[in-house]
């Protein structure tokens, strides 16, 4: 049976980093919604310019753009399976089309949404830190206020829409990357018995 797993949490709340160990430890894709648009960065199209100034402003990609990119990759042979979503769904129109595209084109269903719980300045410090290292163009610290504005408006109401399905774990993640992994698998290990 695929599993589908969905990460919510603030920006900067090590999503990505959790993602790929979870991915390793599943046997099943981590798919980021952010790092597929980053990489059109590389391609000179009117939509791939269009989503470069969305991304540098903080605000989200359209919704229709971004569930059709996710249908495609579901679709891929990899992700027969299952995948580990991360950025998406970011509002609940995109969580209700999810859902239905599970239902009809893959016959699952989200089968846990895993919260990552930090407090708001250290998602920031973090952000700020990121862009240090990784010299991602999305983390200024006033697109990085923008993203967390969008966070509070449009994605935090999943959690009482995954809470309400029973579906809603909460990780604690705070602490250092291999402490959060350690908060992170005691969840999972507990989902999958063990
Ligand atoms: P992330 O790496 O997930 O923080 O995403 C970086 C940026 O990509 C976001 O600030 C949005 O501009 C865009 N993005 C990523 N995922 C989505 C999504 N599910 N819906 C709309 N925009 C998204």
């Amino acid at each position: 049976m695929a599993r589908y797993i969905i990460l919510l949490g603030p920006p900067g709340a090590g999503k990505g980093t959790q993602a790929k160990r979870l991915s390793e430890k599943l046997g099943i894709p981590h798919v980021s919604t952010g790092d597929m648009f980053r990489a059109m960065k590389t391609q000179d199209t009117p939509l791939a310019k269009r989503v470069q100034a969305i991304m540098a402003s903080g605000g989200l990609v359209p919704d229709e753009v971004t569930v059709e990119m996710v249908e495609d990759r579901l679709s891929q042979a990899d992700a027969a399976g299952g995948v580990i979503l991360d950025g998406f769904p970011r509002n609940l129109f995109q969580a209700e089309a999810l859902d239905a595209l599970l239902e009809k084109s893959f016959g699952g269903q989200v089968n846990e949404a895993l919260l990552f719980e930090v407090p708001f300045e250290v998602t920031m410090q973090r952000i700020m830190s990121r862009a240090t290292k990784e010299g991602r163009s999305d983390d200024t610290f006033e697109t990085a206020l923008r993203r967390y504005r969008v966070y509070l408006e449009s994605t935090a109401p999943l959690v009482g829409y995954y809470y309400a399905n029973g579906l809603l774990k909460r990780v604690d993640g705070v602490g250092t990357i291999d402490e959060v992994t350690t908060h992170l698998m005691d969840v999972v290990g507990a989902l999958n018995g063990q």
